[in-house]
């Protein structure tokens, strides 16, 4: 099978394109031919070599992705041959034409989803969800700030937020970025690329502030994002790049709290609870994965120097396979 192979840690040319051997599915485990991977910004700081996680060389990036089930292993019931899915955190890498999976991790892909939408689910989705509900104890009625909709994990915070009946505000940097926040479900837009965008918050809460927070670049907003919650209030830190001064008072004074969001957290139970919700939101149409950028397998490269722009996001990109 063609992949992309990093045989060294750096920058986006170390991701070349190569023939493997094809894998083959033990016990619980399932072999998908790929039609789109998601492009997730995780995997470009992992290139780097300087991230938290360090694979063994060489590997080949992408956990999420979506396809046609090929093979199965031995006593796997749910999936069959055939099958159209999705799926998370592949054992061998997203970016290539196979990928081998365990069946837990691979989901069935309704025929309204394409195989792009479907790319576009796993971290991105997963991640949202953690963040609204389990992490951020998100409850109809309540207000959210989507502070960075317009990306992968902020669109589907968006939808699932406003299916499951809050009060959506979502913020992009661009117009064509806020008719999307728009479009995917925000009640209400802002553009954080504006000086005092945030003040127009004690206009669409009352005076009340934001109940809770995604936050997808903490270390620009933190300390505003504590000056605009309300009692109680928490902020859900999804997304950070760099160090920033915050002022405790702020969320003393409101009882506020900061909670860190990580994907890779997920129980189990957990784990049950998200796919629940997300296969119920995939069939009822509530969630459609936005998919702005297509780039195929071998350009893997360009999606890395995409993925790592400071702002212009539309959506998902996917690697079209
Ligand atoms: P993405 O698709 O590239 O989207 C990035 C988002 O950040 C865009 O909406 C962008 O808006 C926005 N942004 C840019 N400048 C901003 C600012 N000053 N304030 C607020 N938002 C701003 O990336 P993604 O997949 O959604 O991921 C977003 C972040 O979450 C990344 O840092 C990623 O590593 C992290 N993440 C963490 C986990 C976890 O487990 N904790 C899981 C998934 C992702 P514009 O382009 O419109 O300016």
């Amino acid at each position: 099978m063609k992949v992309i192979r990093v045989h060294e840690f750096g920058g986006p040319e170390v991701l070349k394109l190569e023939e493997v051997p094809d894998p083959q599915p033990g016990p619980g485990q399932v072999l998908i031919r790929v039609h789109a991977a998601g492009v997730n910004p995780v995997e470009a700081y992992v290139r780097t070599g300087t991230y938290a996680f360090k694979p063994s060389l060489p590997y080949t990036p992408g956990a999420d992705g979506a396809g046609v089930v090929l093979k199965v292993g031995p006593d796997v019931r749910r999936l069959k041959e055939g099958d159209r899915v999705f799926f998370t955190a592949t054992r061998t890498g997203s970016y290539a034409e196979l990928a081998l999976c365990d069946a837990s991790k691979v989901h069935l892909l309704p025929e309204n989803i394409s195989f792009e939408q479907g790319a576009a689910m796993g971290v991105p989705y997963g991640t949202a969800y953690r963040g609204l509900f389990i992490r951020g104890d998100g409850k109809p009625g309540e207000t959210v700030l989507v502070h960075g909709a317009s990306g992968g994990v902020g669109t589907a915070s968006l939808q699932l937020a406003r299916a499951a009946g809050m009060t959506v505000i979502g913020t992009a940097g661009t117009e064509d970025g806020m008719k999307l926040v728009l479009h995917e479900g925000a009640h209400h837009a802002l553009n954080h690329s504006s000086n005092g965008y945030l003040d127009e918050l004690k206009n669409l809460t009352g005076d009340r502030g934001v109940d809770l927070i995604i936050e997808l670049l903490a270390n620009k907003n933190l300390a505003n994002d504590l000056s605009v919650l309300a009692k109680k209030g928490r902020v859900a830190v999804i997304g950070n790049r760099g160090t920033i001064e915050i002022n405790p008072r702020d969320a003393m004074a409101r009882e506020a709290d900061i909670r860190g969001v990580t994907l890779v957290n997920t129980s189990e139970t957990e784990y049950r609870e998200m796919y629940a919700a997300l296969g119920a939101g995939l069939e009822n149409g509530t969630l459609k994965p936005v998919v702005g950028t297509r780039i195929p397998l071998a350009e893997a490269r360009r999606a890395h120097e995409e993925i790592m722009q400071p702002s212009g996001a539309h959506g998902k990109i996917v690697l079209v396979v």
